[in-house]
């Protein structure tokens, strides 16, 4: 007997890697597809470290998913967060930007809901030192470096001068590796002869680690030649140490033999740890299925749910073999997804192959003309890494328009140092205590 009606109906949370992908591959299948996300647009992360240094502007590596799906005629887009699923009755429960509520019928769910950054319980850290995974941070990082040296310019004295122009990142991998190199171009070369009372080269930049290296999924050798990178552009490197408390001044941590260590720092940055959304749990429990530390969910060789053949899990918050949370695997992952999807719609009795993932490699950007690329047995370091990076991201890059964007903006800022995108809005959000430009001086207290 037919267990769903027709067109089948296909639900994919998230319209990240995993979840383009999985529509993708459902294109030319007899299936309605409905896309959910809580943003309006596809975001290319790996990039989001150039949106936030002011080499790419947000619109070369954020496309709307409507534009980007627009000749997928079998696919329809809603913008709204997925809080619960009723696996009984095949339902995903949503909550539109407004607050009104939407219930998604579904016979193929595919969940491709991706990881949020995670302060390992800290949750208080998150005012100070803000994390990277959506445009909102990337903009609201950017406001806070260029502020930071605009801030030191007019600093009331030498002491405060100097925590506007220290930076703090806490985590080594290549997030805070790409961010601390940026922040040491900026510093060096961008804003050279921009301003009278500071010289923006004299800033620090401090790189907070817990392991003994940084990038050390990329191996020690890649791991040690990019610390030597870092060194060389002047970046501070602390390895060996956890970060037990932040504030709007600074922070403090703890090394190997448990001596605590304060610094000052106007910039703290987080780029440590992360954790899979709510409705990764609430669809633990709805389905017996077991989470592991950040809550990816455990997922069969074929990426469902045990017991749930009709639920797929793909991308970062799904957990199988321990494979990494990069772009690649999401791609793949939400890819084969859709296939499993669209087989049995053509009714094909075969049972898929198990996943299988084709690692590609890993790359992270340092400076201009210096990164880490690892293929294989294939490690690439220096300019030879850097050119390999280039052709990557390019490749990779969603739409043809942001590519060639991005060439431009990659070429003027790579020949002349100079960043097109450090335009950045004075919001309250971020400010530091204190009325700033555009903020009413608060009445004083009755
Ligand atoms: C700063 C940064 C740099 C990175 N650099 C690299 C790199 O150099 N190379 C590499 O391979 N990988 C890199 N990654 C990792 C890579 O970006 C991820 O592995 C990839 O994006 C995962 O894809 P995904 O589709 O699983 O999740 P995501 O791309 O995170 O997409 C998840 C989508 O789900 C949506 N969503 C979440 N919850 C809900 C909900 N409840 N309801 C509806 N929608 C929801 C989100 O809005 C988002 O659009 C980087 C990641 C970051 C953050």
């Amino acid at each position: 007997m037919q267990d769903h009606v027709t067109p089948r109906r296909v639900v994919i949370l998230g319209g990240g890697f995993a979840g383009l992908f999985a529509a993708r591959a459902l294109r030319h299948s007899p299936v309605a597809v409905t896309v959910v996300d809580r943003r309006a647009h596809h975001l290319f992360q790996p990039l989001l470290y150039q949106c936030a240094s002011g080499i790419l502007s947000e619109g070369q590596i954020a496309q709307p998913l409507r534009a980007v799906l627009r000749r997928h005629h079998n696919v329809s887009c809603v913008l709204a967060e997925a809080t619960d699923v009723d696996v009984k009755a095949r339902m995903v429960h949503a909550q539109g930007p407004e607050g009104g509520v939407l219930r998604l019928p579904y016979d193929d769910l595919i969940v491709a809901v991706g990881l949020r950054q995670s302060y390992f319980g800290h949750d208080d850290f998150a005012a100070h030192a803000p994390g990277m995974k959506t445009l909102d941070d990337a903009l609201g990082i950017r406001r806070r470096i260029y502020r930071a040296f605009e801030m030191a310019e007019t600093a009331a004295d030498d002491r405060e001068r100097q925590q506007w122009l220290t930076f703090a990142l806490v985590g080594g991998g290549p997030t805070g590796v790409e961010l601390a190199g940026q922040i040491r171009e900026i510093a060096g070369h961008t804003l050279d002869r921009e301003f009278q009372k500071i010289d923006p080269a004299r800033a620090r930049v401090l790189l907070f680690e817990g392991s003994d290296a940084v990038l050390g999924a990329f191996g020690p050798r890649l791991a040690r030649r990019a610390a030597r990178t870092l060194q060389s552009l002047g970046v501070e490197l602390h390895l060996g140490t956890l970060v037990t408390d932040i504030d709007a001044h600074g922070l403090t941590v703890q090394d190997h033999d448990g001596t605590t260590t304060r610094f000052e720092a106007r910039t703290v940055l987080w780029t440590a740890g992360v954790d899979a959304p709510p409705i990764a749990a609430a669809l633990a429990r709805a389905t017996g299925a077991t989470q592991d530390r950040a809550g990816r969910i455990a997922v069969e060789p074929d990426l469902t749910i045990p017991g749930h053949p009709e639920i797929h899990v793909t991308g970062d918050v799904m957990s199988l073999n321990r494979l990494p949370g990069l772009a690649e695997v999401a791609m793949q992952s939400g890819a084969y997804a859709g296939r499993v999807v669209r087989h049995a719609v053509e009714g094909r009795a075969k049972k898929p192959n198990p996943f299988k993932y084709w690692d590609l490699g890993s790359a992270a950007y340092i400076s201009r003309g210096r990164a880490v690329v690892k293929v294989g047995p294939l490690h690439l370091s220096g300019t030879i890494g850097w050119l390999a990076w280039l052709f990557v991201h390019l490749a990779f890059l969603t739409g043809f328009r942001s590519r060639l964007g991005a060439v431009l903006s990659w070429s003027v800022a790579f020949a002349t140092s100079s960043r097109r995108e450090r335009a950045f809005t004075m919001s309250d959000v971020d400010a530091p205590a204190g009325p700033g430009f555009g903020q009413k001086t608060p009445p004083p207290p009755p």
